[in-house]
């Protein structure tokens, strides 16, 4: 069948691609791809960047070859070679193949991070990548000086801040480094929820007894997410039972937790006060320096130079939690990576507007509402209702608040949406809110912790 030319050749793979993958996916291999010529028993295919050329090579060629054999089967092999430069995709385009390219980027970065069957930690998770800024410092202290001498001085360690601030990094670290220094320490990483899924499963099976003595015989035992386990009381026995087990013979225990024990709700006091016995250490957002260094380590682990333009940009404008740090950054990398060269500042804008403009368009007052009673743990009525008792007082001032400052709410509306407030007592509860923002370090880790909590409905 050698009378196939290789324009029909590589039409026909294209056909065979386009109805197997995703349209960003397709757009993003095979756009400006062509058979430039062929022999015998090979076909060479002209690519337009060395990045795509990989790709093709890595994850297509068999599927490909199979395509070609299709229609000329005495083709053994296909050669990519970098040809003319790519013409860049539409604008329009960009963003759709950006977010497939950061999907499987993501899939890459996954499946190379496997967790270990008996421990549960994470290899990927280590001090020596944890960037350490005055936001959390003391935490990053607490947690070095736990893994040089667990059992000894902060029993428990208790972490706690927002999401997507560190904290999971900085406890499997503890975990990780421990197991470097004396490998046969008996370590044991889980979260709150996890854990209420074996003990529930332990109660069925009749093994409570054997669960318990199993967690009781580690040498350290970290719990992240600790507040899920607020309201099951069952399960707070069962930790608070571990809990004495271990800490009787010395063994380390490490706890996360998105606020301090007595801020969770339903939690039995005994428990309580058994959290609060050690250290408590928070982590805050990373000031703007720290986030430029988060910033310059990922980009160097990533192998994908930016500029520090380009890099104080993304510092200056995601302020949220290092997550979405790393999300951004991920998102100027596939950039980076598409391009094959590095963006400048105008265009990664362009990329990160979609990305900074998310918030804006998908949170509502109802969301905001809704977490601020859900945080001081009261229904969301109560905030529209006439009450001026204190517990309502304060949640009802700070929803005004954030209802103004992350939505920009017009005070009257904001008042209407409030149980139909006159926009003079909205004024005053947002300038109030302000003024002591400015001043009052605990009201102002509450906002941060409700933002953090509004921003992450967001992203589900
Ligand atoms: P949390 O458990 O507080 O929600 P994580 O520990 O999951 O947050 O952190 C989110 C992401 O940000 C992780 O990929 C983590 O490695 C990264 N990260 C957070 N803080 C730092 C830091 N100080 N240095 C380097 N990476 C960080
Ligand atoms: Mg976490």
């Amino acid at each position: 069948m050698s009378s196939v030319t290789p324009d029909e050749i590589w039409k026909a793979v294209l056909g065979e691609m386009e109805l197997s993958l995703s349209r960003a996916n397709f757009t993003t291999w095979f756009k400006n791809t062509n058979v430039i010529s062929r022999d015998q028993n090979s076909v060479t295919v002209s690519v337009p960047n060395g990045f795509v050329k990989e790709w093709l090579e890595s994850k297509y060629s068999r599927q490909i070859l199979s395509s070609i054999r299709k229609l000329s089967n005495e083709i053994r092999e296909v050669k990519y070679i970098v040809g003319q430069p790519k013409p860049e995709p539409l604008r329009q385009d960009i963003s759709k193949i950006i977010i497939e390219k950061e999907f499987q980027e993501q899939a890459i970065v996954d499946r190379s991070q496997e967790v270990d069957k008996m421990t549960h930690l994470n290899k990927k998770y280590s001090f020596d990548s944890f960037i350490v800024g005055s936001s959390n410092e003391f935490a990053f202290a607490c947690a070095k000086a736990v893994a040089a001498s667990p059992g000894k001085n902060y029993n428990p360690l208790f972490i706690y801040g927002g999401v997507g601030l560190g904290k999971t990094h900085l406890i499997q670290s503890i975990g990780n480094s421990l197991l470097e220094q004396w490998p046969d320490k008996r370590v044991f990483y889980t979260t709150g929820e996890k854990l209420t899924g074996a003990y529930v499963e332990a109660v069925q099976n009749r093994t409570v007894e054997d669960l318990k003595s199993q967690y009781s015989r580690l040498d350290l035992l970290v719990i992240d997410d600790i507040q899920f386990i607020q309201g099951k009381q069952k399960t707070q026995e069962f930790v608070f039972a571990i809990f004495n087990e271990m800490h009787n013979h010395n063994k380390q225990l490490v706890f996360s937790s998105d606020r301090v024990p007595k801020a969770i709700p339903t939690l039995e006091d005994r428990l309580q006060s058994r959290l609060e016995g050690g250290m408590l250490a928070e982590i805050n957002m990373p000031d703007f320096e720290t986030r430029l260094a988060i910033l310059k380590s990922k980009s160097v682990e990533r192998a994908c130079p930016l500029t520090d333009e380009v890099l104080s940009y993304i510092a200056t404008h995601i302020q949220k939690n290092v997550r979405e740090l790393e999300g951004a950054l991920n998102r100027v990398v596939a950039l980076a990576q598409i391009y094959n060269r590095t963006p400048d500042t105008k265009e990664v804008k362009n990329i990160l507007n979609a990305y900074l403009s998310v918030p804006y368009r998908k949170t509502s007052p109802q969301v905001i509402l809704k977490t601020v009673a859900d945080f001081f743990n009261i229904p969301a009525a109560d905030l529209t209702k006439r009450s001026r008792k204190k517990e309502v007082v304060k949640p009802r001032q700070i929803a005004m608040y954030l209802l103004r400052e992350e939505i920009k709410l017009s005070f009257p509306d904001i008042g209407q949406k409030l149980g139909g407030r006159d926009h003079s007592t909205v004024i005053h509860a947002c300038e109030k809110i302000k003024r002591e923002e400015a001043v009052d370090e605990p009201l102002k880790n509450e906002l941060t912790m409700i933002r953090q909590r509004i921003y992450d409905s967001f992203e589900q």
